[in-house]
């Protein structure tokens, strides 16, 4: 289930040309999420054979494919399709916010960069993305850590959800996954009128201090 591609891009896959596979459907609800038609779990609007001849025509052209979504774990059939991007020669990224260990699990044997993105304290993963819960999540991560497959962890900050307590808490939880690079993203249009955590100085130091490697973004 396709919901729609990015056919080139250069920032979704660190260092690679990649184009991105917009996965349909995704269980949980964040208050910014910014792809909501592609939460609910319908018929994709792409199938795989448009697919694949797509990426049959840009082999040479592109060097990575990213699933993103939506949530691409949500799919049975995740795995399969990276094998077959794989064996078509491209290298293979996945967005995701490790909602099923089992599957990441599989996934991870077929993917070779993951943007792993963690949205709040264990304790407010239900709260926060509606349905998700933070002790699953955090199962993803530390099979993500153990992996040998690179990786970047990030957190998308709303400043009407995530305040300082929040953040420092996350990075104390990170730190203790074993977690050594963390990026925290500005959430476009969010909270005008709020005061940005990723402004504060001193919160970002005191950030940096439980996790050196820490960038904004
Ligand atoms: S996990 Fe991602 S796709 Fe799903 S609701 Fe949250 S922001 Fe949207």
């Amino acid at each position: 289930m396709i919901g729609g591609i990015a056919p080139f891009t250069t920032i979704d896959f660190p260092g690679r040309l990649a184009a991105v596979l917009f996965c349909q459907g995704c269980a949980w609800r964040c208050g910014y999420c910014h792809n909501p038609g592609l939460l609910p779990f319908l018929p994709g609007r792409l199938d795989w054979e448009r697919i694949r001849a797509f990426l049959l025509a840009r082999r040479g052209l592109l060097e990575a494919v990213v699933f993103s979504g939506g949530e691409p774990l949500s799919q049975p059939a995740l795995p399969a399709a990276m094998r077959e991007v794989r064996e078509l020669g491209f290298a293979v990224g996945l967005h995701t916010t490790g909602a099923s260990p089992a599957r990441f699990g599989q996934a991870l044997a077929q993917v070779d960069w993951v943007g792993f993105d963690v949205k709040a304290p264990v304790d407010r993963y239900g709260e926060i993305t509606g349905r998700g819960d933070g002790a699953i999540v955090y199962r993803s991560l530390a099979t993500l850590v153990s992996s040998r497959v690179a990786h970047e962890v990030r957190t998308t900050v709303d400043p009407r959800q995530l305040g300082e307590t929040d953040l420092l808490e996350m990075a104390r939880q990170l730190a203790d996954a074993g977690v050594t690079h963390w990026v925290l993203q500005r959430c476009r249009g969010a909270g005008a009128r709020r005061i940005d955590p990723l402004d504060d100085a001193s919160l970002l130091a005191r950030l940096r201090a439980q996790l050196p490697s820490l960038a904004v973004r």
